[in-house]
């Protein structure tokens, strides 16, 4: 999931090499075009500022890129059956539908084997490529409405309704309310692959890894709990969680000071507490939390309350391991918790 500097020099010389060999290891985002490739892509040559690198198609989806005509990239070798075509090009259609059940039925394809197809060329299924691909085109939205926004300031405008909400554009409006609020979303690059935050003027609300499994429905639960508009903007509080982010993972800092704003059920607040009470370089099991709470039986809820942790990495969910001793799951990919158990051990 690191990549280094030397890695990327690695990938690049292949792409111009186009070396065979690299054929599938990496993609190579083109931020001049907004298409990835493979390796042996035979389109000219970018320079290397101009190029991004991912290990997997889904990383390259959900910076916003779409894959390349020429190179099929996520295809090898480079042939794709027919009714997959017609399930990507369905999607370049209309990137920013949420593609159902039904939809299937009306392009024609409804057996089971044109989905095993794509899942086996695209190491994906369906689903999760047009959601991947659905979700780069928003966070790629949410980061060029900065530039709408910079140049709002700059002319002194206060109004934000010219500024672009890319979620309200694919999930429709939230609920209809006199008032509307504001979350600001913003990036952060973690050694450990990229984050959103959201954060109003004085609490964080959200951080999650971008490419994490449900993180869409989050933001759109987020979104209508707080009937808010989701723009591009960063707060203090964003600087104040970006630093401590920072700190965190040179070993410097191992408690987060950066206000939050959790939302959850009175238990998933009591568990979300319990976990917040975990010192870093220690790990507890979900039986000794149900413990804590005083019911054994609670193991599976503690679970789900875990699961449902909104503030990765700072309500440190990725310290509650299994019985066994065994790591158990992670939202984020269980190589991060391990990552992040390591890191915190060296403390
Ligand atoms: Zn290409």
């Amino acid at each position: 999931m690191l990549m280094t500097d030397e890695q990327k020099h690695e990938f690049y010389q292949a792409l111009v090499e186009k070396n065979p060999q690299y054929d599938g290891t990496f993609f190579a985002g083109i931020k001049t075009t907004g298409i990835f490739c493979h390796a042996t892509c035979t389109a000219r040559k970018p320079k290397y500022e101009n190029c991004e690198f991912f290990y997997t198609a889904e990383e390259a989806l959900l910076a916003g890129y779409r894959p390349c005509k020429r190179c099929i990239p996520l295809t090898y070798p480079n042939s794709i059956p027919e009714e997959v075509d017609v399930l990507v090009s369905a999607v370049e259609k209309q990137p920013e539908k949420r593609w159902k059940e039904e939809d299937f039925r009306k392009l024609g394809i409804h057996s089971a084997t044109a989905r095993r197809k794509f899942k086996k060329l695209y190491g994906m299924t369906f689903v999760q490529y047009a959601r991947s691909r659905r979700m780069g085109l928003a966070f790629k939205e949410i980061s060029n409405g900065k530039k709408v926004i910079d140049q709002q300031v700059n002319f002194g405008y206060e109004s934000s309704s010219a500024f672009n909400d890319a979620f309200t554009k694919m999930m429709g409006d939230p609920p209809k309310k006199a008032q509307v609020n504001i979350l600001h979303a913003n990036f952060i690059s973690t050694p450990i692959g990229r984050m959103i935050s959201l954060s109003d003027a004085t609490h964080v609300y959200l951080l999650e890894f971008m490419d994490r499994r449900g993180l869409e429905r989050e933001i759109e639960t987020m979104r209508k709990k707080h009937h808010a508009r989701i723009l591009f903007g960063e707060t203090k509080v964003h600087q104040q969680l970006a630093e401590e982010l920072a700190l965190y993972f040179e070993k410097k800092l191992t408690q987060f000071t950066v206000p939050l704003s959790l939302h959850g059920t009175p238990f998933q607040m009591k568990v979300w507490d319990l976990l917040l009470h975990i010192p870093a370089g220690e790990t507890r099991s979900y039986r000794d939390l149900a413990l804590m709470l005083g019911d054994p039986h609670l193991v599976r809820a503690v679970g789900n309350a875990n699961g449902a942790n909104q503030m990765a990495i700072i309500v440190p969910c990725h310290r509650v391991i299994q019985t066994s001793g065994e790591l158990g799951g992670y939202g984020g990919g269980v190589e991060r918790k391990k990552f992040l158990l390591q890191l915190e051990q060296r403390v």
